[in-house]
């Protein structure tokens, strides 16, 4: 037995060890027959559909509770296609005019409105077909009094087919599904954000051939490089083991934190958010539980391109994780390149120093060209969500002076192409020293703060970051650096504008408790660490810590 292995487009990460189970949906080989009683023919599919509403308001139900709101919402688009006017119309018309029966004319009409969409250019449209699809295979199933598919396995399994739909994943019965593995399937599809979202390893496009005979065979998925083994060798598996038991060991201590509020034990809140490079980045959000994104570093969308990604290229982005999060605020910060951070179409100057350089606001603010498309999509991208924006490294009053010139501009070039748009809301990040020191004049002029420690350690103890050989320098629990943090966040309530951390110290363990003791409204971090801080700040008594833990730190 030669173990076999597969490559597939990586959906979500993690080890699973197990049997393959080779799930394949039955054929509705629909036939067509003739039926004089047109009336009820079109009565049996209206009480098909009825039942489907009815299950798709169950299933939105049970997603709702396992996998997140914007997730269930798939069903709800279910059952709105079911409910549309043109779909029954065809429907009932090839039942009434040709004298069929129902089985054929909801395949036919299936059919139809499937090949419809996946004619369209828009992607999202072009998606829809599997959906249409999926509402007829439904609908078909309670015409024929067949039950939805379930696993029939004793124990857990890797779930292995040609695609899934969104229904099917979602039905499974989780406890008996240890990953999904799909020939076909696009990494964008909704039933790979649903693998990511319940945390099951995941791979489609995977280059395995169900001709063979998979079912029952030992199997490894490698969520994490996008590798399935088949018949794995003794060597292979136990490597596979010892990984998938450490991620396991890690991720088990803080489950029971899930959907637990964010709130110390005398009663504070605290915004619990998350930061993302780029749309990918948001399993791993909802995986975790954050309660809204912090820190969406939009330069990466600029820095995995060759040229300026157009407004439309951005808005995509912007409304798609506005969406995805379904209501909770993403903070999205403005173009944040330079130093670091270059791409060479922007055609930047080389420098000196260019961690003092040119780069971020102001950038933006010598290239307004560059700075209003990015505000043109963000302005617009608010109709979708609950977005925010946060400008980096501000220095001046008179930089938010022309910042708010440029918005107003942005603004009106927008009312008057008759663009929609909204108005989010617009904070600063403080993140070097002379923001600090102008914070009380600067909340007067925005909605929040964001401080990002990583630059303002930077910055305060005059150290490079990427200076590798600085290192044992550069210490951001300096007390500096936490009295900085002190001055901000009291600048910030003096003036009713709420205060966050978006830097690596947002999610620091170390400095949680002092954090709270400071007043912190907001703290954003890798996602990883969402669940481990959520643990402290829910041990924590801030009446009665607070004092000592700030006389330790500051
Ligand atoms: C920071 O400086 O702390 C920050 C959050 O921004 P970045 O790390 O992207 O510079
Ligand atoms: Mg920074």
């Amino acid at each position: 037995m030669n173990m076999e292995q597969y490559n597939g487009k990586r959906v979500f990460g993690g080890i699973a060890i197990g049997r393959l189970y080779v799930y394949s949906r039955e054929d509705q080989q629909v036939k067509r027959e003739r039926v004089e009683d047109s009336q009820r023919e079109v009565l049996r599919f209206r009480k098909a559909q009825e039942e489907a509403i009815d299950q798709l308001a169950g299933l939105h139900e049970k997603s709702l509770q396992t996998v997140g709101a914007a997730n269930a919402a798939i069903f709800e688009i279910h059952r709105m296609m079911l409910e549309d006017d043109d779909y029954i119309e065809s429907i009932e018309n090839m039942i009434n005019t040709q004298k069929v029966n129902a089985e054929y004319a909801v395949a036919m009409t299936g059919d139809n409105f499937a090949e419809m969409f996946a004619a369209m250019d828009d992607a999202y449209m072009k998606e829809r077909a599997a959906d249409v699809r999926d509402i007829s295979e439904r609908v078909l199933r309670i015409l024929s009094g067949e039950e939805s598919g379930g696993i029939e396995a004793e124990e857990p399994v890797i779930v292995i087919a040609d695609d899934l739909a969104p229904s099917e994943t979602v039905q499974m019965d989780r406890s008996k599904v240890l990953a999904f593995v799909t020939v076909h399937g696009s990494a964008n599809s909704h039933t790979a954000i649903l693998a990511r979202t319940m945390g099951i390893p995941a791979l489609v496009g995977a280059s395995v051939s169900l001709e063979g005979s998979l079912h029952g065979k030992m199997a490894v998925v490698d969520g994490d490089k996008g590798l399935l083994y088949v018949d794995p060798d003794p060597e292979t598996l136990h490597i596979m083991q010892e990984r998938r038991n450490a991620l396991l060991a890690q991720k088990e201590l803080l489950q029971t934190l899930k959907g637990k509020e964010t709130i110390t034990r005398d009663g504070k809140k605290v915004m619990l958010y998350a930061n993302i490079g780029n749309y990918k980045d948001l399993a791993k959000v909802l995986e975790n539980d954050a309660e809204g994104i912090g820190l969406f570093r939009s330069e990466f969308l600029y820095l995995e391109r060759d040229t300026y990604p157009t407004e439309e290229e951005q808005l995509k982005v912007y409304k798609a994780v506005a969406e995805t999060m379904a209501g909770k605020r993403v903070i999205i910060r403005t173009l944040d390149i330079g130093a670091d951070k270059q791409a060479d179409y922007f055609k930047l100057p080389k420098e000196e120093n260019p961690a003092m350089g040119f780069r971020a606001i102001r950038i933006c603010l010598r290239r307004p060209d560059v700075f209003k498309t990015q505000l043109r999509a963000l302005f617009r991208a608010s109709a979708f969500g609950k977005i925010a924006i946060m400008y980096p490294m501000i220095t001046s009053l008179q930089e938010i002076v022309r910042i708010k010139e440029i918005v107003e501009e942005v603004k009106r070039e927008l009312t008057k192409d008759g663009v929609p748009f909204g108005e989010p809301e617009q904070g600063v990040m403080i993140e070097t020293p002379a923001a600090v020191m102008i914070s009380s004049r600067l909340a007067k002029e925005v909605d929040f703060f964001s401080i990002g420690t990583n630059d303002l350690t930077q910055y305060t103890l005059a150290i490079d970051r990427q200076n590798e050989q600085l290192d044992d320098f550069y210490d951001p629990h300096h007390p500096a650096v936490l009295q900085m943090i002190a001055q901000t966040v009291e600048s910030a309530h003096r003036e009713n504008v709420w205060c966050g951390i978006c830097g690596e110290l947002g999610g620091d363990p170390a400095l949680t408790r002092l954090f709270l003791a400071l007043g912190v409204d907001e703290l954003s971090m890798s996602p990883g660490n969402l669940l481990a801080i959520r643990k402290i700040i829910r041990e924590t008594d801030v009446e009665e810590e607070g004092e000592a833990v700030r006389k330790e730190f500051l």
